[in-house]
């Protein structure tokens, strides 16, 4: 007797041990209940059915974790199928692409298919329909059929081909198949109920002609089904039986159950959920591609991109990814997820997972006067806080270092309690150091800051038990290596990228300043083999994850978030 696994699929990036946080919702309660009662013979089979038409974004993240999660959790499987009907728009870059991301996430597929492989099976079944009587060739142009069509309040109207006789409806398509007709002036019809309430019923167009190459099936065809007619005998053929999609297919799934009907085939079930929406993040392919096109992005996988491509790219780990998508869980409406959650769950992984490191963004040199010239002493660091076994390693530490511009302040605020002229501050893993003068170029810049040190405060705490208020970071200057760091914010202005004044597109809400390069960083020397994709948190500044534009003589990091959602209090302030 099968029993529902209580633990989800171990994956890239996640112990086993640290199950996918997930909670009940109605996807869960409605396949729970048909594997009880032994519906389909207590199989539980799913599908990821992506168009190759551009990259997989966040939205795609929370379908393949139910979709490949559920079917986990009652022993089941899940196929990758490619819904490539639309021959004009599919590249195989998108299907490689697609294929790197689902197992980035930490998912496999158990049989990996392509709507086009079913194109004969389907063919098949469009002969079946018209011999049956329950589909005819049309010859109204789209744009005809569309004015039949009706609205939802009007009926539609018949079309004066509808009721041709079955000889010479598979006459003329198989006359559509062997290419005699030219592109659009042809279709082949669903024979259903031009009054019926639901549009999608009314005598919906199944194939249409189109003389254009198909990444797969070459110039074998020149007739291609829609996708309303390929999808839900996609399903049957690979014996799906829960076929999760988004709520904009309820409306087609009395169609998908009329054709299953109609050609007797395996009746697989649809269920749907609401779409991921995150604010001030754009989820459609089709508005993502313009962002590429254009250039307002490096590329697809631009880490400012939804993608999930750019989130990789920049830093974001699959198990925050699946942790949120969880946490976000499965509704029977449309709503918006706040940016700052999905953020939360990054921040959550990577505290517990990223190795520390010291890192200076905007270099001062910071001088100590009573310092032996040539010494080099190597602290102790700790790891990672969160996990005793990371360890420690050593830092090197000398005369002249760099700290951060913003924790020195000639002339200090009331609240300011790092370093300024007179003040001891506790350098991390080093020493007390007090500011005693500076030394300031042309423009009256402070150009280097000079301390004296107490050697009794070594690893950062005097026997005499005075205090300090702050405690900085530092890198010792001739040991820093260079990198560069892309600090990286929302790539929208506002919550809802599509709300834009009469005129403009969702283009006019990019935010200019989504990105700014720091050129001159300065890192600790642990980090100088890290590969790309290696994260860190950078004490005191946030998460930094190492990019592919990297070469041996400069480390590029990208900043996968800040420590505190800096945001939420800009807005605040207004
Ligand atoms: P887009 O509008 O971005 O092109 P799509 O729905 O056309 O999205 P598909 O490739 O057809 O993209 O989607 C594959 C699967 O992913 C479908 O089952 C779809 O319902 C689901 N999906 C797409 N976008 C989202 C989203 N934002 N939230 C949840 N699921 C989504
Ligand atoms: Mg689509």
């Amino acid at each position: 007797m099968n029993t529902p696994n209580s633990s989800t699929t171990a994956a890239s990036d996640s112990k086993p041990e640290e199950p996918v946080v997930s909670a009940s919702n109605f996807l869960r309660d409605i396949i729970a209940e048909d594997f009880r009662a032994g519906k389909y013979d207590s199989r539980v089979q799913t599908r990821f059915p992506p168009e190759p038409n551009g990259y997989l974004h966040i939205g795609h993240a929370k379908a393949i974790c139910l979709d490949f999660g559920l079917a986990d959790e009652f022993n089941g499987h899940t196929n990758l199928r490619f819904d490539d009907t639309n021959p004009e728009k599919e590249e195989t870059e998108y299907v490689d692409s697609i294929m790197e991301d689902v197992r980035w996430l930490g998912f496999h597929w158990e049989g990996l298919y392509y709507a086009s492989d079913y194109f004969d099976q389907l063919y098949e079944w469009a002969v079946k329909l018209i011999q049956a009587g329950k589909a005819y060739v049309d010859d109204l142009s789209a744009d005809e059929v569309r004015k039949h069509r009706g609205t939802l309040t009007e009926p539609g109207k018949e079309s004066p081909y509808r009721n041709r006789s079955v000889e010479e409806n598979l006459d003329l398509f198989e006359r559509m198949r062997a290419g005699e007709f030219p592109d659009g002036s042809r279709t082949l019809r669903a024979k259903i109920d031009m009054a019926s309430p639901n549009v999608n019923m009314r005598d919906p167009v199944m194939y249409r002609i189109l003389h254009a190459e198909h990444h797969r099936t070459g110039d074998k065809w020149c007739i291609y089904p829609m996708y309303d007619y390929a999808h839900g005998q996609s399903d049957s053929i690979e014996r799906v039986t829960h076929s999760m999609c988004t709520l904009e297919f309820a409306d087609h799934r009395p169609l998908y159950d009329w054709f299953i009907r109609e050609l007797g085939i395996f009746p697989s079930q649809q269920i749907e959920f609401d779409r991921l929406n995150i604010t001030y993040t754009l989820l459609s392919k089709r508005k993502l591609l313009q962002l590429v096109q254009d250039k307002q992005v490096s590329g697809w996988d631009d880490p400012r991109m939804p993608t999930i491509s750019g989130i990789r790219r920049r830093g974001y780990t699959p198990r925050a990814i699946r942790n949120f998508c969880a946490a976000v869980g499965v509704s029977r409406t449309n709503g918006s997820t706040d940016f700052a959650m999905l953020e939360h769950f990054v921040r959550e992984d990577l505290n517990r997972t990223s190795p520390r490191v010291m890192a200076v963004l905007r270099p001062l040199k910071l001088v100590i006067d009573n310092y032996p010239e040539g010494e080099v002493e190597e602290m102790d660091a700790i790891n990672n806080p969160e996990n005793e076994s990371a360890g420690t390693r050593k830092v090197p530490f000398s005369r002249e270092l760099y700290i951060e511009q913003d924790d020195f302040r000639e002339d200090p605020p009331k609240q300011y309690h790092r370093l300024s002229p007179g003040r001891e501050v506790r350098l991390r893993y080093g020493y007390f150091v007090k500011c005693m003068s500076v030394v300031k170029n042309d423009r009256g810049e402070v150009v280097e800051v000079h301390c004296t040190y107490d050697p009794a405060s070594r690893g950062g705490n005097s026997p005499d038990g005075r205090k300090v208020k702050a405690t900085i970071h530092w890198v010792s200057a001739q040991h820093a290596i260079d990198a560069e760091a892309r600090l990286y914010d929302k790539l929208f202005t506002k919550p809802n990228p599509g709300d834009v004044e009469e005129g403009q597109d969702f283009t006019s809400n990019l935010n200019p300043e989504s990105l700014e390069v720091v050129a001159a960083a300065k890192i600790e020397p642990s980090v100088r083999d890290a590969k790309a994709g290696s994260r860190y948190q950078f004490e005191r500044l946030g998460y930094f994850c190492v990019d592919p534009d990297s070469t041996a003589g400069k480390l590029v990091f990208n900043r996968t978030a800040s420590l505190k959602d800096t945001w939420a209090k800009i807005e605040k302030r207004g």
